[in-house]
This record gives structure tokens, C-alpha cells and sequence, in this order.
């Protein structure tokens, strides 16, 4: 069955989609889809805070220099300044349409987390302030006339015309597939956490628009940038959950098994040094004497006095008492995490990609603003900033309007692959790159990835065929295309940088790679890697 025409297609209803929505909403029919319901997106479990220089030209001027500084020479200056210059008025607006930061007094309070020069982050309900921005998010876009929302549905594939984006084909939650077109479509599908086997990201994250837009030949950039958050929590049986850098920025310490704090051996800004130095300085000191060996390390606030750590972090101290943690009185243990990708779908900074009519932002692209390294709560920011100009760009760009009854219907298929065996494979490939193309690489670790990433995308392969595309499936097959371009990405980058660390290439290589890696899916299906100065 086709859907009546829409004249614009949005892909993910986190905090890029949503914004993106809103601009669109006045000039024309916007269709919002999710895979499961607005609320489950990485914006939703956002804790931390929005980064946004209020206090004035300083202010802004010393947010380029701490995100240009996070980014460890990577970054492109020209959109991170778009992103600290025009960051302040979308949050401004964020408020009038309903989201309530944290205030005392009536005045927004702002907190300081890792290499930012001053505290500048605003948060919502104390540590829950992506629920906070989607929340109120959600309910403008909904109470805006031309926005329509399909959730629990996948995109599994775009449509293309004479080499042009025309639309999206769609598998909804009871299996039926069917085909919408519009003028175009944005990707703001968000990261791929999922492809390590240790994330703070929801299953939802699995990279599904990165793929969709290499698959039709736009290129991604800085794919092994992965980042991994220094501190989730380490407890048997207990999720990876994401303990916010909000912790340190109130003065958390970071203590070894012996009790010692240990970040002074590593970084002169100490527990708030960038992320990547952090985490880096954890899985060493976790390190035991013997190969394999884990030690634990702590994250430990009981020395704090005069903050009431219950009413500051009540989402995080709520979760900790359910394992009979309490911040006040117990260290807590911690390990890395993947967090956040800074790679993405390549796009100018105004969401456009290398395909007309294909445009994205958020998470899921890369315009370069995060370099090698993304600056903490620089991500919901970068969304609302990059959602907006995608948006305005899809309304300049003069694209003509393809009406889903020009679209035939999708070939139907015998029956879905077996679920048992997907899920066997995803498995293998998430420990896989968490093994070979985690925190400390090195050549011949990857390799092995890269072996196994082609063993996996061999056996979905013939687990696919014939068979009907089921939303697994779908994740999937882009799980293993983000493994595929991660691997190639990091291999080929033999130095380190930001998120990126070499064992056997330990110090930057500015003459080779100052520049963006540029990851390629040619028409035969075969991977590239180039390096590019934008
Ligand atoms: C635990 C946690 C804490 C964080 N804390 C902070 C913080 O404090 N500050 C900060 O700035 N950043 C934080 N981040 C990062 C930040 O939340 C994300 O980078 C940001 O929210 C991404 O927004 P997005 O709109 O690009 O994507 P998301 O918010 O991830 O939204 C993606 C959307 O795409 C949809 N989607 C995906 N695939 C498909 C498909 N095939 N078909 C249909 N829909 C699809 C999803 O269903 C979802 O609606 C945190 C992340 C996590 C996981």
C-alpha cells in the first residue's frame, strides 16, 4: 500500500531529526520515522547536558578553542564555528518551544565536564537531559500541522531516480513493506554504538543511515574515530551504563584497585583531561600483570561535601541503588565504553551529502566539527545546530516533489532469514571490534577484525538470500558495513590521534594525516580509503 505523498522524508526522531522537522513543518508534509517508539533514540538517554557558549563573544570564542583543542588537529574550523556561533540561539529557542534547564533562582545553571575551559553546560532534571530535549522536542513537532510520525519502522533502503534520492522503502513492526517518495530525505538516524560489544548506546544504534548512504555510493569520513566514554559501569550482570562526565566536572576522582588516584601519571587537567585520555588511562591501570588480567578502577565521590549527589544525579543514583550502589558512600567501578561516533556520512555544513536529494546531519553525519575527537555535550548541540541547516538547505535546494504512487511495490520475499543465526553472527562480529578495533589498536589485531568482519558479511550474506528484509537483518548487514569501514578507516591510519590510538604507530603523523579519512563503497561493492583536506 502507498502512503500519500510526502514531501519530505525524515529518518530518526532524535534531537537532528526532530529540529530538522520543526523547519520543515510550515512548507510542506514531513514524515518523522523511527524504529521504535520518539522516545528511544541516544538523544533520550543523554544525561550530561547541551554545551552552549550563553555568556557572550568570549564565551563563544573559547568554545571553538576547546572543541578545535578535543579535536586533536582534526577539526574542521569552519563548522565548529557555525556550531559555537549559532549553538546559542538554538538553544535559546529549545527554551521558548518548552525545554526547562535546570535554574536556581530563576537563573540556568551550568556545569563544566572534561576540556572545557569554563562551565557552560546546561542540564534538565539533573542528569537526564536528553529525555528533557526530546520530550519537549516531540511535543512541538507534533502539535506542528504538516509532521507526521510512523514509528516502530525501518527504513531499509532509498530510493534512487537517474541518480537522484526520491525516497525511502519502509518495513513496518507488523512486516509489511512499502515505498514512500518525497522532494528528499534527511538521514538523522544517529550512531552505531552496537557494533562494539561494550556501548552505552541503545540497541536502536546500529548505523542503519551511515550504510544506507554508503550503499548508495556517498562516502563516509573519519569512520575510526570511534569515541569510547572513560566511565560505564563495570558490574557483573549490570548494563554498560553511562556514568556522565558531569561526575567529574562536580570533582570525582578516578582511583586504581589500590586506592590511588592515578590521572596526574597521564594528563595535567586530571580527571577532566579529554575523554580519549581518560579512557585510555583506565584500561591501563585495569590492566593486570598477566594478558587478560582486569583490575578495577573507580570512580569515587565520597570526599565531595556541600552537594547533595542524590538531587544533582538522581537518574544515575537511582540506577546504581538497584545493584546497591550509593554515590555518597561506595567507589564505583567503571570501564570504557563505546560512546559516540564522530565519523558519519559526509556532508557540507548544510547537511548536504554527495547524492541529490540525500542530505544528513546529527550523529549520523560528519561535517567534520568533532575532528578526532568530539568535545563532551557537544553532540545534542551539533544535532539541533546541523538538524536546522539540513533543513533549510532541503527547502533552497529546489527539488522536485516524487509522488509515492510513481513508485512500484517492493519485490515480496518468501520468509525472514533465521533469527537465531543473525543474532549468532552480530554477536561474533560486536566482540570481534571490541577485541580488535577498540581502545589500543595495533596492525595485526585489526587484521584479524577485518578477517572475521569478511566472515560475517559472507554468512549474512547466504543467510539473506531470497529472504524477506526483516528489521535484523537490516541492522544487521549495516553493522557489518560500519565494522568494514571502521576497520579500513583505522588500519589505513598509521599514527595516532584523538580517539584513535596505535600501539605500534603511538605519536601523530601530521605530514600524512592531518587530513580526513575518506571511506568509499565503489560500485562493485568494494571498500576505499582516502585521505582529504576539506
Ligand atoms: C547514554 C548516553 C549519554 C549521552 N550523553 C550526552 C550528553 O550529555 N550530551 C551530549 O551532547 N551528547 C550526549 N550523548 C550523545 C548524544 O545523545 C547523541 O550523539 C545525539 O543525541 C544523537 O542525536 P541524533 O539525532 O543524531 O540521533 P539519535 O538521537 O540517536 O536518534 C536516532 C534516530 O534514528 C532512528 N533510526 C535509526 N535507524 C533507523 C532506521 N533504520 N529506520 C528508522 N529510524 C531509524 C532511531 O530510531 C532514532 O529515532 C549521549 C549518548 C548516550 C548514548
Amino acid at each position: 500500500m502507498a502512503l500519500p505523498g510526502f514531501d519530505f522524508v525524515v529518518m530518526g526522531a532524535g534531537v537532528a531529526g526532530l529540529r530538522a522537522a520543526v523547519e520543515l513543518a510550515d512548507h510542506g508534509r514531513v514524515l518523522v520515522v523511527t524504529k521504535e517508539s520518539v522516545a528511544e533514540s541516544n538523544t533520550h538517554y543523554a544525561q550530561g547536558g547541551i554545551a552552549a557558549a550563553l555568556s557572550g563573544d568570549a564565551d563563544v570564542a573559547l568554545h571553538l578553542e576547546d572543541t578545535l583543542g578535543a579535536g586533536d588537529g582534526l577539526v574542521y574550523r569552519p563548522a565548529a564555528a557555525v556550531l559555537v556561533v549559532e549553538g546559542p540561539l538554538r538553544v535559546a529557542e529549545l527554551m521558548e518551544w518548552g525545554t526547562r534547564f535546570d535554574r536556581e533562582n530563576g537563573k540556568l545553571l551550568k556545569t563544566r565536564e572534561g576540556a572545557h575551559s569554563l562551565p557552560r553546560i546546561l542540564h534538565a532534571n539533573g542528569d537526564a537531559t536528553g529525555a528533557e530535549i526530546s520530550r519537549s522536542l516531540v511535543a512541538f513537532a507534533r502539535a506542528q500541522k504538516g509532521v507526521e510520525f510512523a514509528e516502530w519502522t525501518t527504513v531499509t533502503g532509498l530510493l534512487e531516480r537517474d541518480g537522484v534520492v526520491v525516497g525511502v522503502e519502509l518495513l513496518d513492526h507488523g512486516g509489511a513493506s512499502r515505498r514512500v517518495g518525497g522532494r528528499a530525505v534527511l538521514i538523522a538516524a544517529g550512531g552505531a554504538g552496537q557494533v562494539y560489544s561494550d556501548t552505552t548506546n541503545p540497541a536502536i544504534a546500529t548505523g542503519d543511515g551511515v550504510v544506507l548512504a554508503a550503499n548508495a555510493g556517498a562516502p563516509l569520513a573519519d569512520m575510526e574515530f570511534y569515541q569510547f566514554h572513560p566511565t560505564a559501569l563495570s558490574l557483573e550482570g549490570a548494563p554498560r551504563f553511562l556514568l556522565s562526565e558531569a561526575l567529574r566536572g562536580e570533582g570525582a576522582f578516578l582511583r586504581n584497585d589500590r586506592g590511588e588516584r592515578f590521572m596526574e601519571k597521564y594528563h595535567p587537567l586530571l580527571e577532566l583531561a579529554p575523554r580519549d585520555v581518560v579512557a585510555r588511562a583506565i584500561a591501563r591501570e585495569g590492566m593486570g600483570d598477566k594478558p587478560g588480567e582486569n583490575r578495577p578502577v573507580f570512580l569515587d565521590m565520597r570526599h565531595l561535601k556541600g552537594i547533595d549527589l542524590h538531587r544533582r544525579f538522581p537518574g544515575i543514583s537511582a540506577f546504581l541503588a538497584n545493584y546497591g550502589l550509593d554515590l555518597e558512600r561506595d567507589p564505583i567501578p567503571v570501564r570504557p565504553a563505546a560512546h559516540y561516533m564522530m565519523g558519519g556520512i559526509r556532508t557540507d555544513l548544510d547537511g548536504r551529502t554527495t547524492l541529490r536529494g540525500l542530505y544528513a546531519a546529527g550523529e549520523a553525519a560528519c561535517t567534520g566539527v568533532h575532528g578526532a575527537n568530539r568535545l563532551a555535550s557537544n553532540s545534542l548541540l551539533e544535532g539541533l545546530v546541523f538538524g536546522a541547516r539540513a533543513a533549510k538547505a532541503m527547502l533552497s535546494d529546489g527539488l522536485a516533489l516524487f509522488e509515492s504512487s510513481e513508485l512500484e511495490n517492493p519485490v515480496s520475499h518468501a520468509g525472514e532469514a533465521e533469527e537465531a543465526a543473525v543474532e549468532r553472527v552480530i554477536t561474533r562480529l560486536r566482540k570481534a571490534m571490541w577485541v580488535h578495533a577498540g581502545l589500543l589498536r595495533e596492525e595485526s589485531s585489526l587484521q584479524e577484525g577485518l578477517q572475521t568482519q569478511k566472515a560475517c558479511a559472507h554468512e549474512l550474506k547466504n543467510l539473506a538470500k531470497g529472504k524477506k528484509a526483516s528489521r535484523r537483518l537490516t541492522e544487521a548487514r549495516a553493522l557489518c558495513t560500519v565494522a568494514e569501514a571502521i576497520l579500513h578507516s583505522a588500519i589505513a591510519r598509521r599514527e595516532s590521534r584523538g580517539a584513535h590510538y596505535r600501539n605500534d604507530f603511538p605519536v601523530h603523523d601530521d605530514c600524512r594525516f592531518l587530513r580526513h579519512s575518506v571511506f568509499r563503497k565503489e560500485g562493485t561493492g568494494q571498500p576505499s580509503i582516502t585521505f582529504e583536506e576539506w
